[in-house]
């Protein structure tokens, strides 16, 4: 095979999603040779867009994080990346139980439990310095539903105002600990929902270019299928890895791969014990996503509508309701063409997110995936008919990607959208424990997960790179 890189360096980093990137920006500029392996022939993983005829240009994940990444990014990126994010200050709820809009910070959040929901103000200030005292490190045992069962006793439309938002930004469930909710929750509240300006595809080429500055090789299409390992006293140290059927030499592997994947099949049998091996095969995955992407004619427009719509038909909130194949919950994320303010084809696109299950789609023969994708179509329009009146009639794009698009896409198991559940954590922090020099950096255990987390985690995955160099 025609192979136009080095054969050898420090690090080679299997993924190019966001965390990926971010390790392996964060190690070129601590001085380490690096090699960037993507296996699709577009670089950003789950921060993915798309263009299709007419001018549209879709956004697959980027529906909302939380201020912090202005910080994250200026650090580990630059400057001009985080002077392009902004906030998304019109944020609607609408299902049987409420319907208002709020700016989702912990002021008007304050404002509308205290005065929409009658909530006593003690209660609510306590709720939200109790979030806020939240640590990783404590040892809560709670479950999400039993905190707010604690604060809010028998009050399921507080519970579906809580916890819906964070479900479509995290997968996690009242049955996740609820350690995974606070601080997720609370990154949220403290300023609100934030955007980039100039959408997915100008981020991640920002990041490209910082990354060739930075000296990075970057190979796309490039399908990882092997680690290798060899002998360094009592565990296995990584010393290189298989991609497209050539051997490159490292001495350190950051995977941003599915956690279960990097384990158990690209190391050999034995390498890691089999404790270790039964741990990470008991790593749950988190939920998948279907999602509807439109495209509104060239020429039309609609009034704004708001940025983020949560809205829901179900009487009350559920966690199994909004994974459910027919869910009637769906978040709207819409695009006003000053999202892209230097596109040549202003267009307003709107995408509908839907929480999925894996075991819902991964079976449907060729005909009842087309029928149940033309069904999801139907059932999405009627929900946005009620934003946009007439909408089916004024799209000049409509699409649908399921949990077997988003695998297709990223090779993580069951189309997972947010990696894996809590325990997927501690597997993926204890990994170079097992195997000197194999770190894992990408969303796991929920609080990793999305924009924020998996770059944040990249950082970390990369300092922590750093330092077993050095020591080496
Ligand atoms: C529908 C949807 C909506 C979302 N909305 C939001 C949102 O609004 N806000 C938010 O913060 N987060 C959101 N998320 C979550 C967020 O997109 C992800 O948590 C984040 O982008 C994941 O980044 P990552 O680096 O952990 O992994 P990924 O983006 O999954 O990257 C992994 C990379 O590894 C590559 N790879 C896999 N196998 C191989 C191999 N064998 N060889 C080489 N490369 C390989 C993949 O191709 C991919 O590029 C959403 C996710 C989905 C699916």
């Amino acid at each position: 095979m025609d192979w136009q890189f080095k054969r050898k360096y420090d690090v080679c980093v299997i993924g190019s999603g966001l965390s990926g990137m971010t390790a392996a920006n964060g190690l070129a500029k601590m001085g380490h040779s690096v090699l960037l392996l993507e296996q699709h022939y577009q670089c950003g993983g789950l921060a993915a867009y798309f263009k299709r005829p007419g001018g549209y240009t879709f956004d697959v994940s980027l529906h909302g994080f939380p201020v912090g990444m202005v910080k994250s990014c200026r650090r580990y990126w630059s400057a001009d990346i985080a002077n392009s994010i902004i906030q998304l200050p019109h944020i609607r709820f609408v299902n049987p139980q409420f319907n208002f809009e709020t700016t989702f910070d912990r002021v008007d959040f304050t404002d509308k439990l205290i005065h929409l929901f009658k909530i006593p103000a003690e209660t609510v200030e306590r709720f939200f310095n109790h979030l806020r005292g939240m640590n990783f490190y404590d040892d809560d045992k709670r479950t999400t539903g039993e905190l707010f069962e604690e604060f809010f006793p028998n009050r399921p439309d507080v519970h579906r105002l809580l916890m819906e938002p964070i479900t479509y930004a995290n997968g996690s469930t009242l049955d996740d600990p609820a350690i995974t909710y606070g601080i997720v929750f609370s990154n949220f509240m403290s300023k609100g929902v934030y955007t980039f300006k100039g959408g997915t595809d100008k981020l991640v080429q920002s990041m490209l270019v910082e990354l060739q500055k930075n000296g990075v090789d970057i190979a796309k299409r490039s399908q990882v299928d092997k680690i290798f390992t060899k002998d360094a006293g009592d565990r296995k140290s990584v010393c290189g890895l298989r991609v497209n059927g050539v051997e490159i030499e490292c001495r350190a592997i950051v995977s941003n791969a599915n956690l279960k994947t990097t384990i158990l099949n690209w190391l050999d049998e034995g390498v890691v014990d089999t404790t270790f091996r039964k741990e990470t095969e008991a790593v749950r995955l988190n939920n998948s996503s279907c999602q509807v992407y439109m495209g509104l004619e060239e020429g039309d427009q609609f009034p704004e509508i708001g940025d983020l719509i949560f809205t829901s038909e179900a009487p009350a909130f559920s966690s199994a309701e909004l994974k459910s194949y027919e869910t009637e919950s769906r978040t709207f994320s819409i695009y006003y063409p000053s999202i892209r303010p230097e596109s040549k084809t202003p267009r307003y696109t709107i995408v509908a997110s839907t929480n999925a299950l894996w075991k819902d789609w991964k079976d449907l023969s060729d005909e009842a995936y087309t029928a149940a994708k033309e069904a999801l179509k139907e059932r999405t329009l009627r929900s946005l008919d009620k934003f946009i009146p007439g909408v089916a009639d004024r799209l000049g794009w409509i699409e649908v990607a399921t949990p077997k698009t988003f695998h297709r896409y990223t090779g993580h198991w069951e189309g997972a959208s947010f990696g894996t559940k809590f325990e997927g954590l501690k597997v993926s922090m204890e990994l170079p424990n097992h195997v000197n020099g194999l770190y894992h950096s990408g969303s796991v255990g929920i609080i990793m997960s999305g924009w924020l987390g998996t770059i944040n985690y990249g950082i970390i995955t990369a300092n922590n790179v750093d330092k077993f160099l050095r020591r080496a």
